[in-house]
């Protein structure tokens, strides 16, 4: 399979290259020429498969660079009871009201983004072997994005960690995360400032060619095609799980930020998983659900958007977006390269004409969640069902039973469990135990490793200098 850039200027490239990269070198993103096309009969094989069986038959058809058996051998080392808690991997609940739960956060950092990261860091180490290749990884992170990196990564050869974060902005719990890993290649780095001084500093060792040669500087951000690939497989899971026979439509409702998750579930339903509609679910920082309503597209500036209750979705600029924008214009990557210009200068585009392809032909839909609704949604499942909903996930629901037809089965993609933001499930239901997966419970009081740095690149090159062996 080739891989292709959304801007229409990079050569042709396979998996394994792709796997390693960020952005395209003409500034876009890579995706599959075409999408492989699944018919019934397939699917009703792989009806019965389990996780690992069906992670393969549906990789191997993105993968295919890497020998089948390696492939086979990485996603067995990934997907196991052990990691992920069930032989199901992603088992699925259903509430009283009918709505279902897919369960994607039952990883070592209680988010769902385990279900690709864990993947990356396996295949990363696989491909950098095979090409005799180190990487250095840096990241800024508020939290979910940085700890499931460096559990993904940790003690993984030939690659090295560095992860900002603003000093004294994140929980207690989301720092006792990430700074009690004690493994040699992860580097905590509490920078003197806000999330996005930290991503400055990304930027800016990147901009440095010289020196992003020499220690080959890499990312894991959300617009790697490793991670969406890896997401599709869940979709596949998620709806064999929610129903009896290939036959059945339903929904999936995704709480949304980078659009990566969701694009998952749209390149799935491309792929011919029977999805019905695709309801992209958003906090305050409601870009997405103005495209979808309107058409228009204003990303926000990082000063314009708000710090919520759900904050790993507090985005707007959501960088997955432009794979699904490549397809609704009509791959058209001259016509790609003006939208995003536009996108660069904060403009945005309007692309009205086609809002009823965005909604009839591509399945999706919108809607939005604020603090009140997602405290409302939390304290109203607990009463009714004694179930705990994260606040990313509660908007999930929120936005589910807002836009549910009559008869329309509703699968929520439950992103994050309710333990790791207890101040909030706090402010909704009062005072409880909120249950913690045994490895985290007493997670505050581990020893933890992080340096504090004032708020300059060049300090953060420094640890680079100091800790990475070429
Ligand atoms: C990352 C994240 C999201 C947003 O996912 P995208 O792929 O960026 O749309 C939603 N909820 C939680 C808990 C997350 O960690």
């Amino acid at each position: 399979m080739n891989y292709i850039s959304t801007r229409g200027n990079t050569a042709p490239m396979q998996f394994s290259d792709v796997l390693l990269m960020g952005l395209a070198p003409d500034g876009g993103l890579m995706l599959p020429e075409t999408y492989p096309q699944i018919d019934r009969a397939t699917l009703d094989k792989w009806r019965s498969l389990s996780y690992t069986e069906l992670a393969f038959e549906i990789m191997s058809l993105f993968a295919t660079d890497i020998p089948q058996d390696d492939l086979k051998i990485l996603i067995d080392k990934t997907y196991t009871k052990t990691a992920f808690g069930t032989d199901e991997i992603t088992p699925v609940r259903t509430l009283k009201d009918g709505i279902k739960i897919l369960e994607l956060s039952n990883g070592v950092t209680l988010a769902f983004k385990d279900m690709a990261m864990q993947f990356l860091g396996n295949a990363f180490e696989y491909v950098l072997k095979q090409k005799n290749k180190r990487l250095t990884i840096i990241g800024a992170t508020s939290g979910d994005t940085g700890s499931a990196a460096e559990y993904a990564l940790r003690g993984k050869d030939n690659i090295d960690v560095f992860m900002m974060s603003p000093h004294g902005k994140m929980s207690e719990f989301q720092r006792a995360q990430m700074y009690s890993l004690m493994d040699d290649n992860i580097h905590n780095i509490a920078i003197d400032g806000m999330f996005d001084d930290c991503q400055d500093i990304v930027k800016a060792i990147q901009q440095d060619k010289a020196f992003k040669d020499k220690y080959q500087i890499g990312t894991v951000n959300s617009i790697n095609w490793g991670r969406i690939l890896a997401q599709i497989v869940y979709y596949f899971k998620g709806y064999f799980n929610a129903t009896n026979n290939n036959d059945e439509r339903v929904s999936f409702c995704v709480p949304s930020g980078n659009f990566g998750n969701v694009c998952a579930g749209h390149i799935a339903r491309e792929m011919g998983l029977p999805i019905h509609r695709l309801i992209v679910a958003t906090n305050e920082n409601d870009v997405l659900n103005e495209f979808f309503k309107t058409g228009k597209y204003i990303p926000r500036k990082a000063s314009e958007t708000y710090i919520t209750s759900s904050p790993s979705m507090d985005i707007s600029k959501a960088s997955n977006f432009e794979r699904f924008i490549y397809l609704l214009i009509g791959k058209n990557g001259d016509e790609l390269n003006h939208l995003w210009q536009d996108v660069s200068s904060g403009k945005g585009f309007d692309l009205s004409h086609l809002l009823h392809d965005a909604n009839d032909k591509y399945g999706f839909v919108s809607g939005k969640s604020t603090h009140a609704d997602r405290i409302a949604t939390i304290k109203a499942v607990w009463e009714s069902d004694k179930d705990l909903l994260d606040p990313h996930t509660a908007d999930g629901v929120k936005v589910a039973r807002e836009v549910r037809l009559a008869d329309e089965v509703i699968v929520v993609a439950e992103t994050a469990l309710p333990a790791k933001f207890a101040e909030t499930i706090i402010e909704a239901v009062g005072q409880i135990d909120i249950p913690r997966p045994p490895h985290t419970k007493d997670i505050e009081s581990l020893p933890q490793k992080v340096v504090v740095l004032d708020n300059k690149a060049e300090l953060v090159k420094e640890q680079i200098e100091k800790f990475v062996k070429l």
